[in-house]
C-alpha cells in the first residue's frame, strides 16, 4: 500500500534510510542484516542486544569507534610528518561529544588527545590517563586539552596543575586568571619558582562555517575567542608573553560543525597563520602549535554526501600550512586539530521500540505516519535544537518490500510537538507497534546532551563487539532520580 505525499514533499521512497551496504559511512562499520533479516552491530542481532538492554538504548561499536580514532591519529601522524617537511600533527578527540572513562581509554589507546570543556570532562580525562599512560603521566597531561569560554579558577588551576597540553585561553580575564594561578602554584611547591603555565589562546577568526558554505567577516558577535580583526588577539598575545608565569603555546581557532567543505579552514590557516607571523614580530615568539579545532561533518541521512575523510581534511590542512608558511618565512608549526562528531557520531546507533501509529490525513489523499517511540528530546535533542535531520530503518526484521512505504515522523513521547526523531523518512507501511527503529548517527551530541526531561531515565550505552556486549553507561533507573532529592 502506498501512501501519497504533499505535492511540497520530495517523492515517497527518496526518503528511505540506506541499507548499510549502500551507505556504509552512515552505519557503524560492522553493521549489516543477519540470516533472519535483523540488523546486526559488533556480532550481536538486535534481539540480541535488545535481551540484555532496554529501549531506548544507544549502541556502541568500539571496534568502529577505535578505527575512527586511529585513523584520524594516521591521518595527522602522516600528513604532517616531519619527513614531508612538516612539524608533526596529532587528532585530539573532543570530549564533549560523548565521553566516559572507557571512551577516553579507547582513544587514548589509539594516539589521540583528548579536549575537555569542564571540570567533569577533564576529571574523566585524568582518569582515563592514568589508566592507559600511568599516574604519573597524569602530572605531566600532555595528551589533555581544556577549553571554553568564561572557565573558572578552579577549571585553570587544575588544568595547569596537571600541566595540560592545550589549556586554550578565551578572554583577558582567563589569561589573568591563568597567572594568578600559577603564583599559587609555585607558592604552593606544585610547581618550581621558575616554571611557567604553557597556554593558547582562542582566536575569533572572522570565518564561519558549517554544513557546505562558509562566510567570512571582519568581525564577529559570538561568545568564543578573542577577536583578531579589532586587535584585542595581538593585544592578548602580548599580555602572555610579557606574564612571567605564562608562556605562548599556542594558537586556536574553531570555525564550526558539521562542515563538508574544506575551504573554510584553508581560510582559518590564514587568519592563524598570519597573526602567528605579526605575533612574532611584535614580541619574537614564533608559537608552536597551532590547534585547528573540529567541526569535520558526518552523515546523518542518505541525503548527506559522504564527508571528506580524515586523510583529506588533513592532507588539505597540510597543504595550506605549507604553503602559507614558506609565503611568510616561517617555521612550520607543530598542528592539531579536535574532531568530535566525526569519531563518535557514525559509531553509534539509537535502537526504540514503536510505541504507537497514528495516520494523519493531509488532504488530497496524502498521508503522514505519526510513529511514537520510547524515547526523544531527552536522548536527542538536536531535532529540536538544530532542526537536526535523521534517518531510521527498521531493525528487527527485514523490511517487506511488498509492503510498500508510507511517509513518516518518528515523534517522542514528551510533552512537546516539538519533539522529533526523525522529521521526515518513508518507512515501510506494513509496520507495527513492537517494530523496533534503528536511528545511524546518534553517537556525538545524544547521550552527551540528554536531560531528565519528564523525569526520564537517560538511556544507557551498551557497547557491542566481537559477539560481546555490555555498558558504556548503564541506563538510568527512578531510584537514581529519586537519590538526588533534598529535604
Ligand atoms: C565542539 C568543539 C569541537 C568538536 O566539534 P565537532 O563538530 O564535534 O568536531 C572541537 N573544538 C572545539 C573548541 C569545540 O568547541
Amino acid at each position: 500500500m502506498m501512501s501519497a505525499v504533499p505535492a511540497s514533499e520530495a517523492p515517497l521512497g527518496t526518503l528511505a534510510a540506506p541499507e548499510p551496504e549502500v551507505r556504509p559511512d552512515l552505519w557503524p562499520s560492522t553493521t549489516g542484516r543477519g540470516a533472519d533479516g535483523a540488523l546486526q552491530i559488533g556480532g550481536r542481532s538486535v534481539g540480541e542486544i535488545l535481551a540484555d538492554a532496554p529501549t531506548p538504548v544507544f549502541v556502541l561499536d568500539e571496534a568502529d569507534l577505535r578505527g575512527r580514532a586511529a585513523t584520524w591519529a594516521a591521518a595527522m601522524a602522516e600528513e604532517f610528518w616531519p619527513g614531508y617537511g612538516m612539524n608533526g600533527g596529532e587528532a585530539y578527540y573532543a570530549g564533549k561529544a560523548f565521553l566516559t572513562t572507557r571512551v577516553a581509554r579507547t582513544v587514548l589507546s589509539e594516539g589521540l588527545g583528548i579536549d575537555t570543556a569542564s571540570a567533569g570532562e577533564l576529571a574523566v580525562g585524568v582518569a582515563a590517563l592514568a589508566e592507559v599512560d600511568g599516574e604519573a603521566a597524569t602530572a605531566h597531561a600532555t595528551r589533555l586539552g581544556l577549553h571554553g569560554n568564561g572557565k573558572t579558577c578552579a577549571e585553570i588551576r587544575t588544568a595547569l596543575a596537571h600541566r595540560v597540553g592545550h589549556l586554550v585561553l578565551d578572554s583577558a580575564e582567563e589569561i589573568d586568571l591563568a597567572a594568578a594561578a600559577v603564583r599559587e602554584l609555585r607558592e604552593s611547591g606544585h610547581y618550581a619558582p621558575d616554571e611557567t603555565g604553557s597556554v593558547m589562546l582562542r582566536l575569533t577568526t572572522g570565518i564561519h562555517a558549517g554544513g557546505h558554505e562558509f562566510i567570512s567577516t571582519a568581525h564577529e558577535d559570538q561568545k568564543f575567542g578573542i577577536s583578531v580583526a579589532t586587535g584585542a588577539a595581538l593585544d592578548a598575545a602580548r599580555a602572555v608573553v610579557t606574564a612571567p608565569e605564562l608562556t605562548l603555546h599556542g594558537l586556536h581557532s574553531h570555525i564550526g560543525s558539521q562542515i563538508f567543505d574544506l575551504a573554510g579552514f584553508r581560510e582559518a590557516v590564514g587568519v592563524v597563520l598570519r597573526l602567528r607571523h605579526q605575533i612574532a614580530e611584535a614580541t619574537g615568539v614564533l608559537c608552536q602549535e597551532v590547534d585547528l579545532g573540529g567541526g569535520y561533518g558526518i552523515a546523518y541521512t542518505g541525503a548527506d554526501p559522504v564527508a571528506p575523510s580524515p586523510a583529506e581534511v588533513a592532507r588539505a590542512l597540510a597543504e595550506a600550512v605549507r604553503s602559507l608558511c614558506a609565503e611568510l618565512g616561517d617555521a612550520v608549526p607543530h598542528v592539531s586539530v579536535e574532531p568530535g562528531r566525526s569519531i563518535a557520531g557514525p559509531s553509534m546507533v539509537t535502537l526504540y521500540t514503536v510505541t504507537g501509529l497514528k495516520r494523519v490525513e493531509l488532504g488530497e489523499g496524502a498521508a503522514r505516519l505519526y510513529v511514537s517511540v520510547d524515547g526523544g528530546m531527552s536522548d536527542n535533542i538536536r531535532p529540536a535544537l538544530y532542526d537536526a535531520a535523521y534517518t531510521a530503518l527498521v531493525a528487527n526484521r527485514r523490511p517487506d518490500p511488498e509492503a510498500g512505504l508510507v511517509r513518516a515522523r518518528v515523534v517522542g513521547k514528551h510533552c512537546e510537538s516539538g519533539d522529533v526523531v526523525v522529521r521526515d523518512v518513508d518507512l515501510p507501511a506494513d509496520l507495527a507497534v513492537g517494530d523496533v527503529l534503528a536511528v545511524p548517527a546518534t553517537g556525538a551530541y545524544g547521550r552527551s546532551m540528554a536531560s531528565n526531561y519528564n523525569l526520564f531515565t537517560r538511556p544507557g550505552v551498551a557497547w557491542v563487539e566481537a559477539g560481546r556486549q555490555g555498558w558504556v553507561l548503564r541506563p538510568e533507573t527512578i531510584a537514581d532520580l529519586l537519590a538526588l532529592e533534598g529535604d
